[in-house]
Order: structure tokens, then C-alpha cells, then sequence
């Protein structure tokens, strides 16, 4: 299985949009891997996991077809994860030759705003109704989708909507996408990561050096989080384990979080990043 790394920063980028501050600048001058947009990743070339503002960016740098996913997992409803405005184009009149339909997977809030947007040139019927369809999701629901079964489990995060992370399995390999949650989980969400055996794990990293006790991680609660997975049987020493979803506001910059994650056996994602498990 692979994992594409499309994008790794948190909602405002990096450099972010309007900010000077140390980490910014040095991200401008230096380019590179310091240059993060928002967070998006891709599965075995089939799984798409969330749905950001830089989703055309994304697909026309890594030369990518969407046309040709049909499972989409959407975490929570944050602009960072979900700017379904485009999902407009994915019908017959933009999209010719997209394969059957795009499944969407999301909580309400997420569903809320996929009608909303997608209303804004609305005739009935829509052409898109015919090929994206909407399938709101709870913690504990097992998704079967285009060969993965997918687990979606209750984040620890924004609590007025029921945020959501992943486990998507197939072809006997499994992987845990944690983005966005703190390390907070509740008591169902551990029960429904400790059952698993990960292939991979990709947590939280946004605050960088400054520990968060909840609605993100900072890099020691990401670190807390892979102990309590491998004394739970669930992290092995062939587990990959990534740090991703960054901010600006972690003060460090792409090098010092290559530094800390080397020394620790975790890789800090960066845009383009592409791991083989
Ligand atoms: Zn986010
Ligand atoms: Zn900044
Ligand atoms: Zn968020």
C-alpha cells in the first residue's frame, strides 16, 4: 500500500496567508519543504482523505485524474478539510469520462455544507445527484467502499459537530489517519483504534513543540499517543509512524521537525511525501 502526503498544513498554510512571523519567513525565503498547503491525503491511489481548498492544486502537482476515486472520507467540516464548492465540476459537463459515482463520506455538518455549495447554481434535477452521492457517517460505522472497509472513529476535536478519523483497511494491510484530533480520545473512540494492528499511523502535530492537551497535539502529545498504541499491542516495530498537520504556531520549522522525528523513528509529513508500507 502507499500513502500520498498531498498537503500538511493546518487551516491558515505555511507560510500562512497574511503572517510574518519567524517560522513564515523562514518558510518564504527557504521554499522547499517548508512550503506546506492544506492537509489532504491520498490511499493506494483510491482513498481520498478530505477535501481542502488546495484540492485543485494537489491534483494538477501531482498529475492526478480524480475523475477516477470514487471514495471520499471527509473528517470534519473545518475549510481546511472541506471546500466542497468544487465537487460542482465532478458531473458529465466538466468531468467527462469520471467513472460511476463519489461516494462521500462525512458527519452532518459536513452534509450541510455539501448541499449548500453544490445549491449555488442549482436546476433540478442536478446533474451531480447521479454521481456524487452523500452518506452522513458516525463514530463506530463500518463503510465498505470500492474494495477498503473503513472505520470512522470520534476525533477529539471541534465538539459542536462529531468530528471524525479513519481507519481504512485493505489488501490485509492497516492504516490510522488521525487528522484532526487531540489525544484526548474518548472512551469508545480507544476501543475502536486499540482492536487494530497498524501498518500506519499518521497523527497530529499541529502545535508542534508546545503540548495541547486537547483538540490538537503538539509533537510530545503525537509522541504519548504512539506509546500508548504500542503498549496496546497496536504499533509494532514495523509500524510507520508520521507526524502531520502542521502549524506555523508550533515554532518549528520543517527542518527542526525532520530533526525530532529522526531521532525518534517518526517521519514529519511534508507536501509530495510518498511512503511504501
Ligand atoms: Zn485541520
Ligand atoms: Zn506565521
Ligand atoms: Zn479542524
Amino acid at each position: 500500500m502507499k500513502i500520498l502526503y498531498m498537503g500538511t498544513a493546518s487551516a491558515e498554510g505555511w507560510p500562512g496567508l497574511f503572517c510574518s512571523c519567524d517560522i513564515c519567513s523562514h518558510a518564504r525565503k527557504e521554499g522547499g519543504r517548508n512550503l506546506r498547503t492544506r492537509t489532504q491525503a491520498l490511499l493506494d491511489d483510491s482513498l481520498l482523505l478530505d477535501f481542502p481548498p488546495d484540492t485543485y492544486c494537489h491534483a494538477v502537482q501531482y498529475g492526478l485524474n480524480l475523475g477516477g476515486i470514487h471514495t471520499l472520507l471527509v473528517s470534519h467540516s473545518h475549510m481546511d478539510h472541506w471546500f466542497p464548492t468544487d465537487l460542482i465540476h465532478r458531473h458529465e459537463h466538466f468531468g467527462h469520462n469520471a467513472g460511476g459515482v463519489l461516494n462521500v463520506y462525512g458527519n452532518e455538518a459536513v452534509e450541510k455544507s455539501f448541499y449548500e455549495h453544490i445549491l449555488i447554481d442549482r436546476f433540478k434535477p442536478h446533474p451531480i445527484d447521479s454521481c456524487v452521492h452523500f452518506y452522513v457517517t458516525h463514530g463506530g460505522d463500518i463503510i465498505h467502499s470500492d474494495g477498503w472497509e473503513i472505520i470512522a472513529v470520534p476525533a477529539d476535536h471541534d465538539h459542536r459537530e462529531e468530528c471524525l478519523v479513519y481507519i481504512c483497511k485493505k489488501d490485509g494491510k492497516t492504516v490510522f489517519y488521525g487528522h484532526d484530533t487531540g489525544r484526548g480520545f474518548s472512551a469508545e473512540a480507544w476501543e475502536l483504534l486499540t482492536r487494530e494492528k497498524y501498518d500506519l499511523v499518521s497523527l497530529d502535530a499541529t502545535m508542534g513543540k508546545k503540548p495541547t492537551p486537547s483538540y490538537h497535539m503538539g509533537l510530545p502529545d503525537a509522541e504519548a499517543t504512539f506509546q500508548k498504541l504500542e503498549e496496546s499491542g497496536c504499533i509494532s516495530s514495523q509500524t510507520v509512524k508520521v507526524v502531520n498537520h502542521f502549524s506555523h504556531n508550533g515554532e518549528m520549522t520543517h527542518e527542526q521537525l525532520t530533526a525530532w522525528g529522526a531521532e525518534r523513528g517518526i517521519l514529519a509529513a511534508y507536501d509530495g511525501m510518498a511512503v511504501e508500507f
